[in-house]
């Protein structure tokens, strides 16, 4: 486990439907310093996702020996298909100093805080419930009965919203952004974080 790093881990959780990934991609879009993880999953891909961008798409028993070879940082189910965060990838990003993003579950989350103290928690929340059962009819990939079940899972998601440090309602998505990156910007600035990126800067001012 990486123990002095640079970059610094962001987790990100939302009900289904809460719009958590344009809020994502968008900073992903702006900020050349952070990076997404991509998930292992074994559900199928929807239309439009692309094996390594959206997840890296494998079947169950494939899942199962990765977990029996410990490679996971997190793994959780959710819903009928398994998910799963490698370690490797994620330690080679900190420690090149760049911010990683795990958009993941709060049972994954759970797991994380575990291993790694520092991460830092952002709850993303839906306006309203009809908002948010509209966001998922909208995507309209998905049966009706798969739709209920997802905005019951979606009630049971956001039950955990206090289990995070940083909750935004998206409701205005530039207002909902503007708050993700002064997030960022501020747990960028934290001295922990400081201390280390700017050794050289601090041991000067105090050599005097
Ligand atoms: P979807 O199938 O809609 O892409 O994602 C369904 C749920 O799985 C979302 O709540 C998402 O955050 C969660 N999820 C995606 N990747 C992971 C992962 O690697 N670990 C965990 N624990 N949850 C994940």
């Amino acid at each position: 486990m990486a123990n002095k790093h640079l970059g610094n881990l962001f987790i990100l959780s939302a009900p289904s439907g809460a719009g958590k990934s344009s809020l994502y991609k968008a900073l992903l879009a702006e900020d050349s310093n952070v990076r997404i993880s991509v998930s292992h999953t074994t559900r199928a891909p929807r239309d439009g996702e692309q094996d390594g961008r959206e997840y890296f798409f494998t079947n169950v028993d494939h899942f199962l020996d990765m977990i029996a070879d410990e490679a996971f940082f997190e793994h959780a189910q959710v819903f009928d298909n398994y998910y799963g965060t490698s370690k490797q990838a994620i330690f080679d990003m900190l420690e090149q100093g760049l911010d990683v993003i795990l958009e993941i579950d709060w049972q994954g989350a759970r797991q994380i805080r575990e291993q790694y103290p520092d991460a830092i928690g952002i709850f993303i929340l839906p306006p309203s419930i009809e908002a948010l059962e509209s966001r998922l009819r909208g995507r309209g990939t998905d049966s009706d009965e798969v739709i209920a079940r997802r905005m019951s899972k979606a009630v049971d998601e956001i039950s955990h919203y206090d289990e995070y440090d940083f909750v935004i309602v998206n409701d205005e998505f530039d207002e909902a952004f503007a708050q993700l990156c002064s997030i960022f910007t501020a747990m960028r600035s934290k001295s922990v974080v400081m201390k280390e990126k700017h050794t050289n800067l601090i041991n000067d001012l105090l050599s005097l």
